[in-house]
Parts: C-alpha cells; structure tokens; sequence
C-alpha cells in the first residue's frame, strides 16, 4: 500500500528520532480490533496500550520478534567481524543518558563480555555493586558462580557472551523499571544479532520475561525451548536466587544438561 506523502514524512522523522537514540529495528503488532490506524491518529504512532500478556508455552515466537517494519542500517550492519561491529555498537551506545539511570548512581556502563562468535550467551537482568565498579557483567558472588556453572558445562567463562537486559545498575539494585528495560535492551538485541549464537540461556525472570515478552512463574518458565528471532532460547533460575536457595541447583543443572544436550557438549562433571 503507498502511504500518503506526509504520512510518509512524519513516519521517516519519527524513524530518524529513534535511530539518533540508538534504536533501528521497528516491529508492527497485530492491529487490535477498534483501535485506530496510524492514519486515523494523523500519522504520529500512538503509545500502544499494554499487551495481554502471554502464558509460557513449550516452543513460541518472543514477541518482541515481531514483522521488522523499517530497518535503517546500524553501524554495525556492514561488518563482517563480530569484534568490531560489538566495538561499534558500543560507542553507539556512548556515554548513555537514555533512561534515568544514568544520574541515579552508576559509576559505568556494563556493556557485556566474552567470546564475540560464542555459541552460548547468558543474558541476565542488570549489574551489581561489583558489576558497577569492574565495568563487567557478573564479577560478583553471583558471577562466581554463574563460573561454575559454566564450568560445569565444560565451558571457560571466555568461550561464551555474557551480557545483562540493562546496562547500568539501578539503585540499590532494584528490579529495572519496565521503562528502562525497553530503552537499553535494543542495543543487547544488536549485540545478540553480531553475535549470532546458537543457544541463549535467559538467567531469572527478568531477563526471560523481557526477552520473551511472557508473563509466567520460573517454575512454568523453565524446562522448555523457546524461539528468539530464530535462535533457541532456555530459562533457568538467576545464580543469586540459587545462592539464596542452593537445593535449587539441581534443577539449574537440568537446565543446563538441556542446552548442553542442544550444543553437543559433556559435562567434566556431574552437577554445579
Ligand atoms: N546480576 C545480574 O543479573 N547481572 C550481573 O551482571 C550481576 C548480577
């Protein structure tokens, strides 16, 4: 369908304000019966009211990976080393005061770490006091032993990509705001596109539920495959929730033993 010229021109002025935010991929939802058309709000897309939200099932689409509208090439789009489009994307990021967290405490951006073509990449929700402090995702207690996990997968911490949903630390290590997930999180889906690995592992319920747009208990979250924009997706339990309550490892570890079973791995030994 040809859009009207100055529908056309408010869209490609709005497209150019998100992308000097940083954000390049748009989505169109499912239009909802009654609501109006982008030429009925004279061509300013409104505010989408809030989505029902999902209940988890075995193998489902994330439904941020929606029909990609308009994608306006990203810096990194014509490079072909991972390592340097990640480089890319982090200074396209800069010195970020996209959302409110950046005058509420945080000392730097923790952008992510590891191995640019990992085929393993943890995603969990933001960093910590130590994350804040070393400029690195899970350095902490947590981290520690997030490396043991790793480990016992047969894995060392470089051979995957660690990241968070957020990039800063929000105070007093709240739960990131709904605002802020969807702000910083275009940039971690560009650092996932570079780095294109075969398996996410979505640590704790706020990585799973951002990443999967799914409203769910961990207990229904974990033990299934999902599809994120074409690359599988598992969920197990966040390393500081298995610090406080250690006798949930052994379900991590089944969590694990299934993305190890998708990567063709075998375990040096036998739980974390
Ligand atoms: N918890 C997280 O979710 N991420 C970190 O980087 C550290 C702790």
């Amino acid at each position: 369908m040809a859009l009207d010229p100055q529908l056309r021109r408010a869209l490609a002025d709005r497209i150019q304000f998100y992308n000097e935010l940083g954000i390049y991929d748009f989505y169109r939802h499912e239009k909802i019966p009654g609501a109006p058309s982008l030429a009925e709000t004279g061509g300013a897309p409104e505010p989408k009211p809030a989505q029902p939200m999902q209940k988890a099932k075995p193998v489902l689409s994330a439904a941020v990976a929606g029909e990609n509208l308009f994608a306006a090439p990203k810096p990194e789009s014509s490079v072909a080393d991972p390592a340097q489009a990640l480089r890319l994307i982090r200074e396209d990021l800069g010195d970020c005061t996209r959302c409110v967290l950046h005058k509420q405490g945080r000392k730097q951006i923790v952008f992510g770490v590891g191995n640019p073509r990992a085929d393993l990449m943890f995603i969990g929700e933001a960093p910590g006091a130590d994350e804040d402090q070393q400029g690195e995702p899970f350095v902490g207690r947590a981290g520690q032993l997030l490396n043991n996990m790793i480990k016992a997968m047969g894995l060392r911490r470089e051979d995957v990509y660690i990241a968070n949903i957020i990039k800063c630390r929000p105070p007093g290590n709240r739960t990131p705001e709904r605002e802020e997930c969807e702000t910083c999180s275009p940039f971690l889906m560009r650092q996932i596109a570079v780095i294109r690995p075969k398996v996410i592992v979505a640590l704790g319920a706020v990585a799973a539920k951002t990443l999967l747009a799914i409203n769910a208990p961990m207990a229904e979250l974990r033990g299934h495959w999902y599809d994120f924009r074409g690359t599988k997706l598992a969920v197990t339990y966040h390393p500081a929730f298995l610090l406080r309550d250690p006798r949930q490892k052994s379900e991590a570890w089944k969590d694990l033993q299934m993305v190890m079973k998708e990567l063709g791995l075998r375990a040096p030994v036998k739980s974390i």
